[in-house]
């Protein structure tokens, strides 16, 4: 209600004064008034006594003389505060009467006015004082004398007036106090005061390190003190505030940091793009653009990171994001998936023209080897590319066709790039349909061995290589190569491999009868199939199992995932070879062009690939390289075989170079194992001479 104490403290001594001073002057009025009564009282007793003894004189005197006597009697008129007297005689009959100007008459009041009424004395009717007095002696009276005299109109009594001359001293006082008293008010509370505007400035400032100066021993100190030391706590409060909070903003930065950015190659991760995309996405279809995704990993980065190790892995991603940074522009996002997948998702243009383009400056940019540690290594990349269009604009849809076109670039060699199309959405359902069912076609045994016969430069069947197919119960017979990458994906190629070790171990009696002894089958390892640590024991239990003489085994594994799990490899097939199977390199001059790992590997035979094969009679390289390889197996007393003979020409050029083994559709084509123990032991040139 009130802004400042010293309002109301001003009032409440104000009115506390007033009360004061009213009470004072009302005790001094009643005081003053009672005294005027007993000297009223006093006086007209003394009036009437006097009267009385005059009246007595007189009476004795002239008895009957009423002329007289009311001569006497009306000098009480003199008298002021005599407002009625009456004379009466011993019969009460009145004698003479005095009246006031004022018009009392006693008979028109309470007040009693007989003589044989009014008591004698001195009696107090309120204000009227009544005096009764004999005339004469009470043996002898002469009559009565009554004095009605008004207490009010005595001077000096009955009346406030009789202050009114210390009336302006008491109020004069009173003011003088008051003024006082506000001063030594305003004094006491200054300090109060200073506090206050302390406290605001404080508040206004925020500045906690403010201190009130104000010392005394007072409450008023001990508040300032107090102050002081609330101050004191809050300054320290806030300072351990201030630290937690720069804790808190550390942490979130680090764990936005974590969240949003690859702590690798520092670039933004997955988190971060898919969130990004979204937006992204949302936006382009409102303004109704495109956007394009271009995905890639890096070929065999897998077998660099088991051969040469994780650090060496690392450093290669770190310098594939910096190679990749390079060739982008501004606005263009570049991020790590994880693993050796990245994502480019470029700011403008999203032509097909523009997609090739980068997607070539990225294979391009990584013709040029990384040079770690002292190694040269050459890293491909296999790029994907989808538009948001194609996808619908749907985040996933648009990640799994980058997806799909990349895997389309991984099938069809390193260093390529694909750009998504709608139809391979169903080739993905058929690969979907192909690997959920793996499961089911083993249990099933709806797999099938094939084998195709490996002839010597005699024309003498030495063996054959076990290709598995699939007699799928919707999709008809499918092939190796369709559903062995969808089966290492999945993870099921172990259980394939094994399969089949089981089914050729199974089928190898038949094979011995049918042929002799030394009879060698093949059978084709995945890469995966090195890293799986239980795969060696498979086999040894499997050929305890089946009785089977290891040496009538081969292993085929192509180079490339023989380097990928260089360690593993090299371990597993120590082992297999210790126990007396044969290993060739499969594909041979199709992956890794670096030769010099050759001399650190257990090999047998290398099989030199069909694609220089078929075209030895048409091109010039392939000539040499088949030539080189030769050359190469004999240095590092390699046997050599060579796959996909067609005609009698490869087969005697191959010959005639110095190839140990042959295999192709000219001698026969992969045959179920009914069909292998029916076909010729022998194949000569001349049938095939003739057949021409
Ligand atoms: P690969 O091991 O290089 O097998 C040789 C492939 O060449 C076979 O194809 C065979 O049918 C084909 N071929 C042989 N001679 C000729 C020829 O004269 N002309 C032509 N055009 N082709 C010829 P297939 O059976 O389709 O197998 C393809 C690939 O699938 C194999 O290549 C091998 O890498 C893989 N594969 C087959 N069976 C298995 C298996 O049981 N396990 C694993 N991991 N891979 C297998
Ligand atoms: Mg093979
Ligand atoms: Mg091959």
């Amino acid at each position: 209600m009130f802004k400042t104490l010293k309002v109301p403290i001003s009032l409440t001594i104000a009115l506390f004064m007033s009360v004061l001073t009213i009470a004072v002057v009302f005790v001094m009025k009643s005081e003053r008034d009672e005294s005027v009564k007993v000297v009223v009282q006093e006086g007209t007793a003394a009036l009437s006594n006097k009267m009385a003894l005059q009246l007595a004189i007189v009476m004795e005197r002239s008895p009957g003389d009423k002329a007289l006597f009311s001569q006497i009697f009306q000098p009480l008129k003199a008298h002021q505060q005599v407002v009625q007297a009456i004379l009466f005689d011993n019969n009460y009959q009145v004698i003479s009467k005095v009246e006031h100007s004022s018009g009392f008459d006693v008979s028109e009041t309470n007040i009693p006015s007989s003589p044989d009424e009014v008591p004698f004395g001195v009696t107090a009717y309120d204000n009227i004082i009544v005096a009764h007095q004999l005339i004469g002696s009470s043996l002898y009276p002469l009559g009565h004398v009554i004095i009605y005299v008004d207490a009010e109109g005595f001077p000096s009594g009955g009346h406030v007036s009789g202050l009114s001359g210390e009336l302006p001293i008491i109020l004069g006082l009173l003011l003088i106090v008051s003024v006082f008293c506000t001063l030594i008010l305003f004094y006491l509370v200054a300090p109060l005061t200073l506090l206050k505007k302390f406290a605001q400035d404080v508040f206004e400032s925020k500045d906690y390190s403010l201190r009130s100066a104000h010392q005394s021993n007072d409450e008023i100190g001990q508040l300032s003190n107090n102050i002081n030391s609330l101050l004191d706590t809050i300054e320290v409060e806030l300072l351990i505030n201030f630290e937690q909070k720069q804790t808190l903003v550390d942490q979130q930065e680090t764990m936005s940091q974590l969240a949003n950015f690859d702590s690798l190659t520092g670039l933004p991760n997955r988190q971060f793009v898919l969130d990004n995309l979204r937006l992204e996405l949302a936006r382009a279809r409102r303004n109704d653009e495109d956007l394009m995704l271009l995905f890639f990993d890096l070929d065999g980065f897998k077998g660099i990171n088991d051969s040469l190790g994780h650090e060496t892995g690392d450093l290669i991603l770190i310098e594939v994001a910096e190679r990749v940074q390079h060739l982008l522009r501004d606005g263009d996002l570049f991020a790590r998936l994880g693993g050796d997948e990245f994502l480019v998702l470029p700011d403008r243009d999203v032509s097909a023209a523009a997609a090739e383009s980068l997607a070539t400056r990225l294979i391009t940019a990584f013709d040029e080897p990384f040079e770690l540690r002292g190694l040269s290594l050459t890293v491909g990349l296999s790029v994907g590319v989808a538009t948001a269009s194609d996808a619908g604009y749907d985040l996933s849809e648009l990640m799994s066709n980058a997806d799909l076109a990349m895997y389309r670039s991984k099938a069809r060699g390193r260093g390529s790039f694909t750009l998504f199309t709608p139809d391979m959405v169903e080739s993905h359902k058929r690969k979907l349909h192909l690997a959920n069912g793996i499961d089911n076609g083993l249990a099933c045994d709806e797999f099938v061995v094939y084998y195709q016969v490996k002839v010597n430069n005699s024309g003498k069947v030495i063996g054959a290589e076990a290709l598995i197919r699939w007699q799928h119960p919707e999709l008809g017979l499918v092939m190796p190569n369709e559903f062995i990458p969808i089966a290492e994906q999945g993870g099921k190629i172990t259980a394939i491999t094994q399969w089949v070790i089981k089914r050729v171990c199974l089928d190898m009696a038949d094979m011995k009868q049918w042929a002799y002894n030394s009879f060698r089958v093949s059978v084709n390892l995945s890469g995966h199939d090195l890293r799986n640590t239980h795969l060696f024991d498979y086999i040894y239990n499997t050929f305890m199992l089946c009785n089977v003489n290891p040496e009538n085994f081969e292993f085929e594994v192509t180079e490339s995932a023989y380097l990928e799990n260089f360690a593993l490899s090299n371990k597993f097939f120590r082992r297999v070879g210790n126990m007396g199977c044969a290993i060739a390199l499969d594909d041979f001059g199709t992956g890794y062009s670096s030769l010099s790992y050759l001399t650190q590997i257990n090999i047998d035979t290398l099989k030199v690939d069909r694609q220089f094969v078929s075209e030895i009679q048409t091109s010039e390289r392939s000539r040499l390289v088949t030539g080189a390889i030769i050359d190469l197996a004999k240095r590092l007393s390699l046997s050599i075989c060579a796959e996909g003979i067609e005609n009698i020409e490869q087969w005697d050029y191959l010959k005639k170079h110095g190839v140990d083994s042959v295999q192709g559709f000219m001698f026969s084509k992969p045959i179920p194992l009914e069909a292998l123990l029916q076909s010729p032991l022998y194949y000569s040139e001349r049938d095939f001479t003739i057949e021409h």
